[in-house]
């Protein structure tokens, strides 16, 4: 089965319903990405990239223009166009191109959902300014930390980081939206939930200055078993805290998922796009249904056949059971 790079739509606690684009193509490897989160949903990567030039054969401009064009067809409520994936869409240095090209043929608001390694490099930046929102993750103020819970490829600095973050918010380009994903862990492993690791996030993004920061912790089982989310009434500490240093306009708890009202989708090959679904994000029975508004009788069979021919795997977790690529 052969994936594609348009993908969804995805039902998101923040995009409501969302078109996705992964511009890195996977050969061989199942998942790539320049860092290897203790969080990701996807599990640990096969390949560590570093740096735009280890990508081998990138998605063009042209694939993209064909699948949305395409894709156009078939889904006519879409809130957001969102590059993301199963990969670190800065690493394509033709983002900024597409997201020009995509203007062309769609008014539908453009998101880059960022995992920030690459943001200090002036080209990538140039390329996030184009979007109307990015969408960039920051775990922690703590080089260490850091280091731990992203576990990034050689080079990767947190101060670099932050610095492109503060760039790129001066920019005035697109609004940037900072997501703090909070953790816990069931041992001593370094996370960022504790009051001197709040104390300092709080003191980078006060220099970051981001549109709106969004707090959240782990919903969907995460790549290493020793990690946990940080309990809801901790959440809303951290929350208040946030608030009263950052102010409470901009900052964003998010405890649950988001529903919406049933699309108009016209699926041309459903098995298909339920794996191209669970190949970039993990979900439930349930999120399947309401992402790309099928009928529970008519995804029963798909899930079961992508389980029998081991293309998909059933996780339980706290929060039910989750496909995930095997
Ligand atoms: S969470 Fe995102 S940035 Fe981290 S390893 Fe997974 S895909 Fe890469």
């Amino acid at each position: 089965m052969k994936s594609r790079i348009i993908y969804g739509p995805i039902l998101s606690r923040r995009l409501g319903r969302s078109l996705g684009i992964d511009i890195i193509k996977k050969r061989e490897f199942r998942k790539n990405c320049n860092f290897d989160c203790v969080y990701c949903q996807l599990g640990h990567v096969d390949w560590k990239i570093s740096t735009p030039s280890d990508v081998t054969d990138p998605v063009t401009t042209e694939e993209v223009i064909d699948g949305i064009t395409n894709y156009h067809k078939k889904v006519d409520d879409l809130d957001y166009i969102t590059f993301s994936g199963t990969c670190e869409p800065t690493l394509n240095l033709e983002l900024g191109n597409m997201i020009e090209q995509i203007r062309q043929i769609s008014d539908i608001p453009i998101c880059v959902i960022t995992n920030s390694s690459l943001v200090n490099r002036k080209d990538v930046r140039e390329n996030l300014s184009k979007a109307d929102l990015v969408v960039a993750t920051l775990v922690s103020g703590n080089e260490k930390t850091f280091q731990a819970i992203n576990r990034p490829a050689g080079g990767i600095e947190l101060q670099d980081i932050i610095e492109g973050l503060r760039e790129l918010q001066k920019m005035k380009g697109p609004k940037v939206a900072i997501e703090v994903m909070l953790l816990d862990s069931t041992n001593d492993y370094p996370v960022n939930s504790s009051d001197e690791e709040v104390g300092k996030l709080i003191e980078v993004l006060r220099y970051i200055d981001p549109d709106e920061i969004e707090i959240l912790t782990t919903s969907r089982p995460p790549a290493e078993d020793f990690i946990i989310p940080v309990p809801e009434t901790r959440l809303k500490e951290i929350a208040q805290k946030f608030d009263e240093e950052l102010g409470r306009e901009r900052v964003r708890l998010v405890l649950k998922g988001l529903k919406r009202k049933r699309s108009n989708i016209k699926h041309e090959n459903l098995v298909d796009e339920v794996y191209d679904l669970i190949l970039r994000r993990p979900c439930t029975f349930e999120q399947v249904v309401q992402s790309l508004d099928i009928g529970k009788e008519e995804l029963a069979p798909i899930l079961e056949g992508l389980v029998g021919e081991q293309k998909i795997i059933e996780i339980l977790s706290e929060n039910g059971t989750y496909y995930r690529p095997t």
